[in-house]
């Protein structure tokens, strides 16, 4: 958990600016966006995978979920935007610390 790209940003340690923050989850830029506007939102509580989720996490998660509409407008996502989770190798996850890709500002690929 120490060599975790997600927590170091949580604690501060690599700096990244935290576009939203509560006691829950953290909103940052994508480094490397795959559309216009790529953000992501991230549980503070470190855990790899949807299929590692506690019950608490569980219901964190569905109001994570609830607050990405009421954000998206101030994150230039009027017009919509697509909400991605990757899960594993198979999905190209590369940072084994759960996090939702939120994109749009742009007409996306289908
Ligand atoms: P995933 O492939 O679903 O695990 O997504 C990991 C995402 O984290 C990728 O889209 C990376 O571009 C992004 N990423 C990695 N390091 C950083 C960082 N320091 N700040 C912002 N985004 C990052
Ligand atoms: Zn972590």
């Amino acid at each position: 958990m120490n060599d975790c790209i997600f927590c170091k940003i949580r604690d501060g340690i690599i700096p990244s600016e935290k576009l939203y923050e509560d006691e829950e989850v953290f909103v940052i830029r994508d480094i490397e966006p795959k559309a216009k506007y790529h953000y992501l939102m991230i549980p503070k509580r470190h855990f790899k995978l949807l299929s590692e989720m506690t019950k608490e996490d569980e219901a964190m998660l569905s109001r994570a979920l609830a607050k990405i509409p009421t954000l998206a407008p101030g994150l230039g996502l009027e017009n919509g935007y697509r909400i991605i989770i990757n899960q594993g190798d198979d999905a190209g996850q590369t940072v084994f610390h759960l996090h939702i890709h939120i994109l749009g500002g742009e007409k996306l690929p289908v």
